[in-house]
């Protein structure tokens, strides 16, 4: 297959579900860069196209600016996409950058994952791009280097090549009613891993899918005050998505506020996703107009800064 119709259906895809991170979707090894653009200080451009332009992030020390879903970074640094315990999926989309606490989260969250579920390793999907900011594709957090999407798959006991990084798909975990999680696919290693990471007192919160939550709600043993962490949200029935708290120091980096200290376990806080309305949402009578993209002076303004600095050194 050619790029371009993986790219444009793609692209479909996200304005359909702007918020869900499509782990799945297969990326190609044969990819090229994007054409310049015409006319870059338009000021109704969408601030997606001058990031997803920038391969390197930029010179300058970490920083965070704005919200996850609203905002940019300088200083991100790249989880190397081969680890003792970890390996970097769709390397294609140059998404493994991150805050440098989120970088050292994950090798640890890679470590647990193998003494404490006895993985070989964790499959890493999107981080943020070296930039942040927002993406032609796919999410509308991961802007600010503090999201990271986690594959439900164990890595595998080898290297992975360049092209099965792109290829290989996620384990699809909620069963075809959606109503819980698929019986021979989900393993208490599973809500092992999901637990260490919600465990690790930088992470902020965790998204899965509702079905995997309840999973989690009826399978935890022992101390469950982590599940509080872990919230359910459409999609990430293939992976699941660490959002971590706002560096220390990082003044311009807007957090949220922790989740709440119950489980959400009962029979109330599941009941809005189980609605047939939400596990079977009807299409819409019209097709709903893409929103405009968000641009440039929608975004913090030291974002503009972060945009113009040179490259950082590798
Ligand atoms: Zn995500």
């Amino acid at each position: 297959m050619k790029p371009r119709p993986i790219l444009l259906l793609l692209m479909s895809a996200a304005a359909v579900c702007a918020t869900v991170a499509l782990a799945q979707d297969k990326g190609s090894v044969d990819t090229r860069p994007l054409p310049p653009l015409a006319n870059p200080n338009d000021p109704k451009l969408g601030a997606k196209e001058l990031f997803a332009r920038k391969v390197l992030p930029a010179a300058m020390q970490p920083r965070v600016i704005g919200f996850y879903a609203k905002g940019c970074i300088a200083g991100a640094q790249a989880l190397p996409i081969n680890g003792d315990t970890w390996q970097v999926m769709r390397l294609s989309r140059n998404r493994n950058w991150a805050h440098p606490d989120m970088v050292a989260m994950l090798k640890r969250l890679a470590d647990k994952a193998h003494k404490e579920a006895g993985w070989p390793g964790i499959l890493v999907g999107d981080m943020s791009q070296p930039r942040g900011g927002p993406m032609l594709t796919g999410h509308a957090s991961h802007q600010v280097g503090l999201d990271a999407d986690i594959w439900l798959t164990p890595m595998p006991d080898r290297q992975l090549s360049r092209n099965e990084r792109e290829e290989m798909s996620a384990v699809m975990m909620v069963r075809a009613d959606r109503l819980d999680i698929d019986p021979s696919v989900w393993t208490p290693t599973h809500l092992a891993v999901i637990r260490a990471a919600a465990l690790d007192p930088g992470v902020q919160r965790i998204f899965v899918n509702a079905a995997i939550k309840k999973a989690l709600c009826r399978e935890a043993k022992g101390d469950r005050s982590w599940l509080a962490k872990v919230r359910p949200m459409y999609g990430h029935d293939y992976h699941f998505h660490i959002r971590i708290k706002c560096p220390a120091g990082s003044g311009e980096c807007k957090g949220q506020p922790a989740p709440s200290e119950g489980e959400g376990c009962s029979a109330g806080d599941l009941a809005y996703w189980f609605k047939d309305s939400i596990i079977h949402p009807k299409p819409p009578r019209e097709q709903p107009k893409p929103k405009p993209p968000m641009t440039l002076a929608q975004l913090p303004a030291a974002c503009r800064q972060v945009l113009a600095a040179p490259d950082a050194k590798q």
